[in-house]
């Protein structure tokens, strides 16, 4: 039985910062940049800054320098140039590069950097620690302090609680930390942005938010077959024409290859397996020769925002404001956004920070609001707009010219044919009902250049306290037999790329399985299960995946 909590102890903050990526870690930094008098607390619910960080990463370091305009003396982990910039189309035997000329300029690589983003904020973290920022690692924002309609702060999660809720000899209550501004910055799908956005109406009037799923490898090369400042995107093969995504491929550092798949989760068949599509991908014969004599070292997955323009949310509410991919910035043709993500966690402090200097405390940072739809990155994402509508329209093969030719007209005239497009059905509700979709054969695992989930999952290094409650909480826990598995053979199975669910056929009848300790906190299910079913809370601090170099 759970048991009744504790008084809890309090600290106070001008500002609280929730999440310890690029957006929050630049927030943190422009705060103090603005007034060393300014104290700030940023909450991180992995083991260190970085260890929950996936992505690309090429990085557009415009926002970079208007943090830290002496980022390389100051030995940033930003190394290795862009110096080729490829695009191919795959079929199933060939891979068609496409011409530059496609694409206008906003599209290119040209300046920037293929970088670890891991690495990048655990250096942003000690330069935010040496201007003096409280950082704490292994403490998540489980919960909202909201008092009179104004949100106060967060709860760090308790710890020490079993999983039947009883407090083992370790438990300690998770404190709470109140602020006169609290800024989440907790990424794609953040479980507290997630319940502002709810209850302050944050998405009314606007496009649902739309996701994909971003999975990766790290390979280590043979010297010779590697190509560093190689930027390699591809799309086509193996998804089928309606379902949008593709490849990433950069080399970097020493003999260093980031390879990665992102599928979006406004996909239909339910039968589809991303990480089955990301394993198939790597098996094209251009990219097998790639990656041929290579040892992969790591793995990981994370949901991406692709909403853009149409889908970012109000980003201030009465005491806080969401910052980077907890609203929802990424460029989607870029595959970009770590530099928004910085550039609006600075906006955000930059209101904050005037705020608290004339003397405000827990009101609407209505100037942020302003900053943003002014700045740099709302022009960014606004001429890309309609790429993610048209293909979600049209298709992979006849969506790729039209997206051509709309950012050629809004890169040269400022204008679109099309208007601004609308997203359609979020992406829980895309899903058809499996006896009328393809069943899809996913190839064995060779061990080689493929692999199954549970060695993936190893090099992920994630790791949860086993007796815990369970973080991935059912509405109705008979949803996924009753409803999910006869109408789309429970796509959870599939769509999670650690193996958390599993349906086991016991004499009793089907059961569903939560192997919650292997989550990797990617948030797949909280965004695609069909019936909404699945929240997903932050689990006790420190747990989760341990990633390097991703
Ligand atoms: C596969 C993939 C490839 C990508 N490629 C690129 C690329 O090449 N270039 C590019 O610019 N962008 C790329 N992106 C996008 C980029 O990674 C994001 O835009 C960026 O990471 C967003 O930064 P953020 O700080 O908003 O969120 P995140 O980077 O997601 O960081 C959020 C942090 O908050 C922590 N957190 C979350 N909730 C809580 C909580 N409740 N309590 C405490 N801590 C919490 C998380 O652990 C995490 O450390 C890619 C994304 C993916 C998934
Ligand atoms: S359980 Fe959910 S959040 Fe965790 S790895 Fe699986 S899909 Fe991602």
């Amino acid at each position: 039985m759970p048991e009744a909590n504790p008084a809890r102890e309090s600290m106070a903050y001008d500002v609280v910062i929730v999440g310890g990526g690029p957006a929050g870690l630049a927030a943190a930094i422009r705060l103090k940049q603005l007034s060393s008098d300014i104290n700030v607390c940023l909450l991180e619910k992995g083991s260190e800054i970085g260890a929950h960080i996936l992505s690309g990463a090429v990085l557009d370091p415009k926002a970079l320098t208007e943090l830290i305009p002496d980022w390389k003396n100051k030995g940033a982990p930003v190394d290795t140039a862009v110096t080729q910039d490829r695009f191919w189309f795959f079929t199933q035997s060939a891979a068609i590069a496409l011409p530059h000329i496609m694409f206008p300029p906003l599209m290119s690589n040209r300046g920037n950097f293929i970088i670890s983003l891991s690495n990048l904020c655990k250096w942003l973290g000690r330069q935010a620690e040496a201007l003096g920022v409280e950082i704490y690692p292994g403490f998540p924002a489980h919960d909202l302090i909201i008092e009179d309609g104004v949100v106060k702060g967060v709860i760090t999660g308790d710890l020490g609680v079993a999983k039947d809720g009883h407090h083992k000899d370790s438990y300690t209550p998770g404190m709470e930390l109140r602020a006169k501004y609290t800024l989440f910055a907790e990424g794609a799908r953040g479980s507290l942005s997630k319940q502002l956005g709810a209850k302050f109406g944050l998405h009314d009037g606007r496009q649902p938010q739309k996701f994909g799923i971003g999975l990766k490898e790290l390979w280590e090369l043979p010297a010779a077959q590697h190509q560093k400042g190689l930027v390699l995107h591809g799309m086509g093969w193996p998804l089928g024409n309606d379902t949008g995504g593709g490849l990433f491929l950069y080399h970097w550092g020493d003999n260093l290859c980031s390879i990665g798949f992102v599928v979006h989760l406004n996909y239909k068949n339910p039968w589809l397996d991303p990480f089955g599509e990301f394993q198939r991908a790597k098996t094209h014969p251009a990219i097998a020769k790639m990656l041929s004599g290579g040892k992969r070292i790591g793995y990981g997955a994370r949901a991406i925002t692709e909403g853009g323009y149409q889908s970012v949310p109000k980003l201030s509410f009465p005491g806080g404001a969401l910052i980077g991919c907890a609203a929802g910035f990424v460029n989607l043709p870029r595959i970009k956004g770590s530099h928004n993500a910085m550039k609006t966690g600075m906006l955000a402090a930059e209101a904050a920070a005037a705020a608290i200097q004339a003397g405000r405390a827990g009101d609407a940072l209505e100037d942020y609001d302003r900053a943003y739809v002014q700045s740099w990155v709302a022009k960014d994402l606004y001429l890309v707009r309609n790429a993610k509508p048209l293909w979600s329209r049209l298709g992979s093969l006849l969506a790729l010219p039209f997206i051509g030719l709309d950012l050629w007209m809004n890169q040269l005239f400022g204008v679109s044919l099309f208007g601004t497009l609308g997203h359609g059905e979020p992406d829980f509700a895309t899903l058809r009902p499996a006896s009328g979709c393809v069943k899809i054969a996913y190839p064995k695992p060779d061990g080689r250049l493929t692999f199954d989930r549970a060695s993936s999952l190893f090099l992920s290094g994630t790791n949860h306290e086993e007796d815990q409650p369970v973080h991935l909480q059912l509405r109705d826990p008979a949803i996924p037999i009753s409803v999910n598995l006869p109408e789309y053979a429970e796509p959870a199975q599939r769509y999670c790329p650690a193996g958390v669910y599993e349906v086991i056929e016991e004499s009793t009848g089907p059961r569903f399985q939560i192997n919650a300790q292997n989550c990797v906190h990617c948030k797949t299910c909280d965004i695609k299960d069909p019936a909404q079913n699945i929240t997903w809370v932050t689990p006790e601090g420190g747990g989760g995946p341990n990633y390097t170099n991703m």
